[in-house]
């Protein structure tokens, strides 16, 4: 095949002017992410292997390259991978595969990108990082497998490419990078050094460079032979370590370390929130390096997410993302885990099932919450950080995990009428401050703080003084489905079923009262309801208001207005469910509907006002009215009225 000159897509080619752009005060880390690449590549010919060994081809000296050339002023970085075939090399170089482009680039528009360098780092800029420092970069690349057609691409990273099939005798793949003449410097032995000891350390290949050295030729004894001149010697050098990290004690891995290898795992710019570092003895042996990430990903909601663990076997590398390791609740942590008891040729079928890893996944588990829950003790404004940022992931554990229902719970933070806004309480804490007189807990769930403020149903709590928790989370739906009572009181929704937080004597007293009022408007509550029935169940005197007319509620177990808008967000069908509509018989407009119903019941006003006043409890709980066209007359010709026209 010839030649041929392709455009990049769109996003790549936004997406390498904001790299260029945005990363320049930490350019070193090109080279990071080309090793790691080199890495990954050895590792999955490598996993490959162990089911089809051909597919080595006899070239098993694993070792990442790195090849710098002064004269021509170039970079290689080479690798004995699985390579790429052509199509790869167009899927992965040419194109973002990965899902949720658009809605990252988006998300870096909305914000000041230049300002925020940890959100592109967060995507992953890998090999695009190449053209900090290079103005043209060459990729030589065979497949395992397909022998010694390989292919080559080139890029000035201005918009296009170029790639043609070529012939390449070693799997694998090789860089080069013409660099920038403000660049050259990534040439010099001790630069290149000291980046690979700072951010790839622990890469488990030897990353290799020749070195040459001038030597005066030695003696028998050991002596410097004078007059013999110098001679230059090339050798191979390792310059990392290649311990891997997870294997060595804790005592012997710096932050730095750990910090370093979290972005190798996580294409993370930032350090951790957390790291734990841990290993298991005993039904399962296993060593794990975990990170909790300081910022939630762009994509954490987005179901086609890649997500898990890297899974190892006795320092074998088997998968990058096992799923099975984490549940879906903590699918935001990031790291490593390897096992001593899993067979290395384990497939994907056996993950699936096999009871080490269930084993893993609850140790795991359990020492996440507890680190979460120690974190939240010693330095709960730090937890509050965290939990602004992941505190709805972890909620969906309470609703799914329920063997750490306990656990969960504990950890959980919510606003509340007794917080201010932005600042979380626990329920341990929100039950410290109960009056006595208080014996549930209550909550209210909807779609924002500032909406639930206004709601009708808060009125009779604030006037008690009881503390009403806002769950303005769409999970916290499913939360309070799972989690209805704690330290043995129950969480009750002041939108639902009946209310009362009255003592004996005043409730006697309110009834009293309801009654009366009940008995006076019986004739209006009847004609209201008529007036409703296809839209409402009942119409009843509140309990709970006392300054609003109105208000819509839900039965005990019926839907209220906030998880029908959220069926209705997920396209899911909603059950027809009529709600009751509550009036506060001491509310001016009551009397005034009452005495106008007396003086004449068949008076075209009332219909009106009837509608209206659904309307209005409607609007106050967020819900659309059916016919704003009609609301907005009726009010219109009332404040014509009003106004004596
Ligand atoms: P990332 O590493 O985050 O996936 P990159 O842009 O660095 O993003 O690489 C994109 C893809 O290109 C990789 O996922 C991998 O499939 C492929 N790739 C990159 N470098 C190599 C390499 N040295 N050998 C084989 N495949 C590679």
């Amino acid at each position: 095949m010839s030649k041929t000159t392709k455009q990049f897509q769109t996003e790549v080619q936004q997406l390498l002017d904001l790299v260029i752009h945005s990363l320049y005060s930490n350019r070193d880390i090109f080279l990071r992410e080309l090793i790691s690449n080199a890495s990954d590549a050895i590792d999955k010919v490598r996993f490959e292997s162990h089911s089809n060994e051909a597919i080595l081809e006899g070239n098993s000296d694993w070792k990442i390259k790195i090849v710098p050339d002064k004269d021509a002023g170039t970079l290689t970085i080479r690798d004995n991978g699985i390579g790429m075939s052509m199509a790869e090399v167009e899927e992965n170089i040419g194109t973002i595969a990965r899902s949720g482009t658009k809605a990252f680039m988006q998300s870096l528009k909305d914000k000041a990108t230049s300002d925020n360098p940890e959100l592109i780092g967060q995507f992953g800029v890998g090999f695009y990082a190449s053209f900090m420092v290079a103005d043209r970069v060459t990729l030589y690349t065979r497949s395992a497998g397909s022998i010694e057609t390989g292919c080559c691409w080139e890029s000035t990273g201005d918009g296009s490419y170029t790639i043609e099939e070529c012939r390449r005798e070693q799997r694998g793949t090789e860089i080069v990078l013409h660099l920038k003449d403000e660049f050259k410097e990534y040439l010099d032995e001790w630069k290149i050094r000291s980046i690979v000891k700072k951010y790839s350390d622990y890469i488990q290949y030897p990353i290799v460079m020749d070195i040459t050295r001038t030597e005066t030729p030695k003696g028998v004894d050991g002596e410097e032979i004078e007059g013999a001149g110098t001679i230059e010697k090339t050798v191979e050098e390792t310059l990392n370590s290649m311990k891997a990290i997870w294997a060595r004690p804790k005592s012997d891995v710096t932050e730095e370390e750990y910090n370093e290898f979290y972005k190798h795992v996580s294409h993370d710019f930032e350090a951790p929130f957390r790291t734990i570092h841990f290993s298991a003895e005993g039904v399962s042996e296993f060593k794990a390096l975990l990170f909790l990430p300081a910022r939630k990903p762009f994509d954490m909601f987005m179901s086609d997410r890649k997500k898990g663990l890297q899974l190892y076997v006795k320092r074998v590398f088997i998968t990058d993302k096992c799923e099975e390791l984490i549940p879906d609740y903590l699918r935001f942590v990031k790291g490593v885990v390897d096992s001593s008891d899993l067979p290395l040729n384990v497939s994907r079928e056996i993950l699936q099932e096999d009871v080490q890893i269930k084993r893993i996944q609850k140790g795991l588990v359990s020492k996440i919450l507890s680190t979460l829950s120690e974190v939240k003790e010693k330095n709960f404004d730090e937890y509050v950080k965290f939990w602004a940022e992941f505190g709805q992931v972890i909620k969906e554990g309470v609703h799914f995990d329920f063997a750490n229902k306990e656990k969960l719970q504990e950890l959980v933070l919510f606003e509340s009428t007794g917080t201010e806004a932005g600042a979380f309480s626990s329920l341990k804490d929100y039950v410290a401050r109960m009056p006595e007189s208080q014996k549930e807990i209550y909550f209210i769930t909807g779609n924002s703080r500032e909406a639930l403020e206004q709601s009708p149903h808060l009125e009779a709590f604030r006037a008690k003084g009881y503390e009403v928790i806002f769950m303005s989370d769409p999970v916290d739906e499913w939360v309070v489905q799972s989690l209805t009572e704690y330290d043995g009181k129950p969480l009750k929704a002041v939108d639902r079923g009946d209310i009362s937080l009255d003592s004996e004597d005043e409730k006697k007293e309110k009834e009293k009262k309801r009654e009366e009022a009940q008995k006076e408007f019986s004739d209006l509550i009847s004609f209201i309801k008529d007036h409703l029935q296809d839209k409402v169940k009942e119409v009843r005197f509140s309990n709970r208001l006392t300054e609003s007319a109105c208000c819509l509620v839900a039965e005990e177990y019926g839907m209220n207005a906030n998880m029908e808008r959220i069926m209705k967000a997920l396209n899911q069908p909603v059950p027809e469910s009529k709600r009751v509509l509550e009036l506060n018989p001491d509310h001016a407009l009551l009397r005034a509907m009452g005495d106008l119903h007396k003086q004449d019941n068949k008076a075209p006003a009332l219909s009106d006002y009837a509608d209206l006043l659904y309307d209005q409890a409607l609007l106050t709980e967020g819900s659309p009215i059916k016919d704003p066209l009609r609301f907005t007359r009726m009010v219109s010709e009332l404040m014509v009225k009003a106004a004596g026209k």
